[in-house]
């Protein structure tokens, strides 16, 4: 059962990168998967129901979970970060002025997004995934994460 909600997770991942306007063959490259299992998920084949609503209700959880229970699907980071980066909209992150660069939140990232530049937290987006592990350990409430869906 864990590989059908994996492929859930690709499906709805290969659905919308499909309206991203990505090619079949860019698609296999980005979830690391074969043409013709891309093909067929396009034309809605070889792919139960019951997989997709499943993968449904992890995307559904919070982003922090979505991210530990595709994760321990998969077991690869990147996989789990390009699900998610397509399947979720694109988190909002604002570092405040108060942070005083500990490093906290560069030790909780998950997706390495956050580096200290001149005793300031910086994050990447390209690797975000809004898991908000960084602003629940921040000791100074710094890091606000604006939009999160
Ligand atoms: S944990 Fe908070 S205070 Fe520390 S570097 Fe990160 S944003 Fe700044
Ligand atoms: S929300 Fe914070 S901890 Fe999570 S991936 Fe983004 S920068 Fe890293």
């Amino acid at each position: 059962m864990p590989k059908h909600i994996l492929s859930g997770l690709k499906y709805l991942a290969v659905i919308e990168l499909r309206k991203l306007a990505f090619s079949t063959y860019d698609v296999a490259e980005i979830l690391k998967m074969d043409r013709s299992t891309v093909s067929h998920y396009i034309h809605d084949r070889n792919l139960s129901s019951n997989s997709i609503e499943v993968a449904k209700v992890i995307l559904d959880l919070c982003p922090q979970d979505s991210f530990k229970m595709i994760y321990s699907l998969c077991q690869d980071k990147h996989l789990t970060f390009t699900i998610l980066k397509y399947c979720l909209n694109n988190p909002k992150i604002t570092i405040k002025n108060t942070c005083i660069g500990c490093g906290v939140c560069v030790d909780a990232c998950i997706m390495d997004a956050l580096e200290i530049i001149n005793l300031n937290s910086k994050v990447n987006l390209d690797f975000c995934c809004g898991c908000l592990l960084c602003s629940e350990n921040c000791p100074t409430n710094s890091i606000e994460i604006l939009e999160v869906e």
